[in-house]
């Protein structure tokens, strides 16, 4: 089956910066699956994988505009400390959900203070180039309930 549009499909992938450094690769223990044209993964990626079957090797590199986009100052805030559930460990790197004007959002915390928190509203590769290695592990059409709920049910994972 080739991909096209609503193929659940199934990657093994490894991710660099522009510079050749690791970022981050799948779990071999772990599949991880995504539903294609839907905007999950970054437009160009999807493209490149477009028509492509199991066991293919798409190699695509991408600027961090076409990837997660630049960076914004703007998404750099500061919280009170007593926002914070009591007794919560605050490090940085913690990441946490709030709900903002722009809906859910995942923050990163970069430091942490006396009396307040600093966040960072941007996604991790915000501004950083990225260079996927991608091999198609599996393709295979999405069920309705999956389209429905917009996200992949894979084993013992339904919800
Ligand atoms: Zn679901």
């Amino acid at each position: 089956m080739k991909i096209s549009q609503d193929t659940v499909v199934s990657i093994d992938y490894i991710l660099n910066d522009g510079e050749g450094n690791l970022l981050e690769k799948s779990d071999s223990d772990e599949n991880f699956a995504y539903i294609h044209g839907n905007g999950q993964l970054p437009a160009k990626l999807e493209e490149a994988l477009e028509g492509k079957e199991t066991g293919a090797k798409v190699k695509v590199g991408m600027t961090a505009e076409e990837g997660f986009g630049d960076r914004d100052e703007n998404q750099i805030i500061s919280v009170p400390r007593d926002r914070f559930p009591e007794g919560e460990e605050i490090v940085n790197g913690l990441q946490v959900e709030a709900e903002t004007d722009n809906g859910h959002q995942i923050f990163t915390v970069i430091e942490v203070q006396d009396n307040s928190v600093t966040l960072d509203g941007n996604h991790p590769y915000a501004g950083v180039d990225l260079d996927f290695d991608v091999t198609i592990t599996d393709v295979r059409a999405a069920t309705e309930e999956e389209l429905d709920h917009g996200h992949v049910h894979t084993g013992d994972h339904h919800h």
